[in-house]
Parts: structure tokens; sequence; C-alpha cells
């Protein structure tokens, strides 16, 4: 006899396990990779603040040679290094309490109690929760799962993998590496071109990690068809410049693929990206106010991107230096001129005046006697 049709939970209405659940699993979930397997944790900064220059990422004493600051700044989980470390449990800076509500101990043993309330803890999970993923090995694995692999992977790899095609809530952060993202000319041509269904015929001297690129989003497409809502944000974990990105061809696929209606229920696509230095950015490479917009169907928002960096000083040993082309706009705020004033609005007081052929910058630099390093 099934040990569960004794149960007194399952026999409840479905409505009242939900709101039993809805109690103990948090509105946001990161995924990620552990030991091969898909480890769930709960995302305690859903929506980070926005243009954070990375001070707030500071411990203790002096920020330049703040080693857990540093840690936080070379974070591959982006404005998501809150989350890293309670998942992972870095650096002992939280209380342990903390922790525990990030591992969610709770969610963690009603997972494991049984097979029959792991799947209807995920059916609540897929309708309800925000899904966060923050590395590009696991989207990959997420998406590109052979659906049809049958259940002999259940066992070894937990239901959940089982349970993404039918996300409806997707957020996908990537802090990449520059040379990730810096495309060669002929190949942001020939995949801005190139139709959903061409994207995987691209040529062969396309580089391999832009074929996955293109691949991911075509996945993506194609798996998950119950998806509603995707958002996503992109940098580097370089201090160069983000206008060095071709925005237009690195989208171009994601944009090509929802504007066909492979994926038919999603409503809302949102891009984040870093903050462009008026003084950098050009319309055939970035989506700027000017001509051509954004396809229709992306949302494009912007942040200022961190100003601080973490930096290997000795093997192993890092250190924090303050190395951005907004430095200087950044210290622009601190004048009197400029108080109350945000950061995204400076940036547009300086990108009016490079229309009219004048600089902000410049002024600042002519006005005061500080060397400013040239941009
Ligand atoms: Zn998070
Ligand atoms: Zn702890």
């Amino acid at each position: 006899m099934d040990p569960q049709s004794q149960s007194r939970f399952f026999p409840m209405p479905i409505e009242i396990r939900q709101a039993i659940y809805a109690h103990i699993i948090p509105s946001a979930v990161h995924l990620f990779l552990q030991q091969d397997k898909v480890a769930v944790s709960a995302c305690i900064e859903p929506c980070p603040e926005r243009d954070l220059s990375g001070m707030e990422r500071r411990s203790t004493g002096d920020w330049r040679t703040d080693a857990i600051m540093a840690r936080r700044l070379r974070s591959s989980w982006g404005p998501h290094w809150k989350c890293e470390e309670v998942a992972l449990g870095l650096g002992g800076s939280y209380a342990d309490k903390m922790c525990d509500v990030a591992r969610n101990v709770t969610m963690s043993a009603i997972l494991a109690a049984c097979k029959k309330m792991y799947t209807d803890i995920l059916i609540f999970m897929v309708n309800t929760v925000t899904f966060h993923v923050t590395d590009l090995e696991t989207f990959k694995y997420l998406v590109q799962r052979n659906q049809d692999s049958g259940l002999s992977h259940l066992f070894s790899e937990g239901l959940l993998p089982n349970f993404c095609p039918f996300l409806k809530q997707l957020n996908i952060t990537l802090r990449l590496h520059l040379s990730f993202f810096k495309t060669p000319e002929n190949a942001v041509a020939l995949t801005s071109s190139a139709g959903a269904g061409d994207i995987l015929k691209t040529p062969d001297n396309i580089p391999s990690h832009l074929k996955t690129w293109a691949q991911i989003w075509a996945a993506l497409a194609r798996q998950l068809k119950q998806l509603q809502n995707l958002h996503i944000w992109l940098d580097t974990d370089d201090k160069s410049s983000w206008s060095l990105v071709n925005e237009r061809a690195i989208l171009s696929h994601l944009a090509a693929l929802i504007s066909i209606g492979t994926a038919p229920g999603l409503k809302h696509v949102s891009v984040n990206l870093p903050l462009l230095h008026p003084r950098h950015e050009k319309p055939e490479r970035h989506f700027t106010n000017d001509n051509p917009p954004p396809p229709a169907c992306l949302t494009i928002q912007r942040n200022l991107r961190q100003t601080f960096h973490g930096k290997e000083i000795t093997p192993g040993e890092f250190h924090v230096i303050s190395d951005s082309e907004f430095s200087i706009l950044v210290e622009m705020l601190e004048l009197p001129e400029f108080e109350g004033m945000s950061l995204a609005e400076v940036v547009k007081a300086e990108q009016e005046c490079w229309r009219r052929g004048q600089s902000l910058e410049a002024e600042l630099r002519a006005l005061t006697s500080w060397e400013f390093p040239l941009l």
C-alpha cells in the first residue's frame, strides 16, 4: 500500500497546499550547477539597486586592501554577489542564520520529504517563482538538455531539470570575459543578417563560443515554450569600456528568435546593459537614442557598471582599484552643482553637451587643477 495514501497533506485542496508552499518557497531562486547537479538557493536580492559603483561591497577597513570587497567585485554573479555568498557559504560575513535562510533549510527539507511532494512543489515553483541563472554553463544545461532522454535521468539528476521547459519567469545574469563579447566584425554581419533558422547553420569561420551563444538562444526559444517574462543582464568582468561590445550583434539572435514568434507565450523581454559613455557610443553598434531603434520586442535598460574592480597584486592576493571611464562622472556627482542628480542624469547632460560639441568632463578638467587620466 502506498504510504502516502495515508497522508493528511495530499487530500487537502491544492489551494491550501500552495498557500503552505508560498510560505516556505522564496519568490525568487537561483539555479546553479554543483557537482553536475542543479542546486537551488534563495535569491536574497531579486531587484538589486541600480547604478551602484561597487563601494557597497566594502567590508571593513581601507577599501584599497579589502580582500573581501575584491572578491565580491570579481563575483561572476554580478549584482547577485550577495546571493552567491550565501548560496556557497563564502566569507563568513553573514550570520549563520542568514546562510540558513538562503540555503533554505526548510525548502530543502520539504523537497527531500518524498517524491510526491517534490513534484507538487516543483509544479508550484514553475508557475510562481522567478528563476535566476548567473552562468553560461547552467543556462546551457537547462535549455539544451535532451528532453527525450527519458526517465533514466530522473534519478541521477533530480526532477528539477525536467521541469525547466515549464518555467515562466527566467532571469539570466551573465558577467563574462570581454573576449566572449568581442565579436569579429565579419561574424557580426553574418549572425545579425541570419534568420533564426539560419543561426545554427552559421559558417565555420565563426568562433565556436559565438555558435554556442546562438545555439543557447535557439534552444531557449525551442524548449521554454511556457516562458512569459525573460530578463537578461549582461556585462563583462573587465574594467575596459562596455562600448567595445557590439550590442546589436550579441543580441541579434535573441531579437530574431523572439520577433518571429518562436516563443509564443513570451510577453516581456528586458535587457539590462551597462551605461554607455557618451564619448564612445556608436549607433551602428549600440542601442542609442538615435536610430535604428532596438527591435520592438526588446526593452533596453541601462545601469552604471561597477567602477571598482578587484585586481591581483601578487599571485592569489587581490586589492581594490577604482578604474572606470565613469570615474570622473561619479566624482562630478559629489560637486555641489550636481547635488541631487543621479549618474544617469549626469551622463545625459554629458551626452547633450557632446551633441553641442562641448564636454562637461573637459570643462570640469579646466575648472579644477585635478589630474585626470585621459580617457
Ligand atoms: Zn539573487
Ligand atoms: Zn554562515
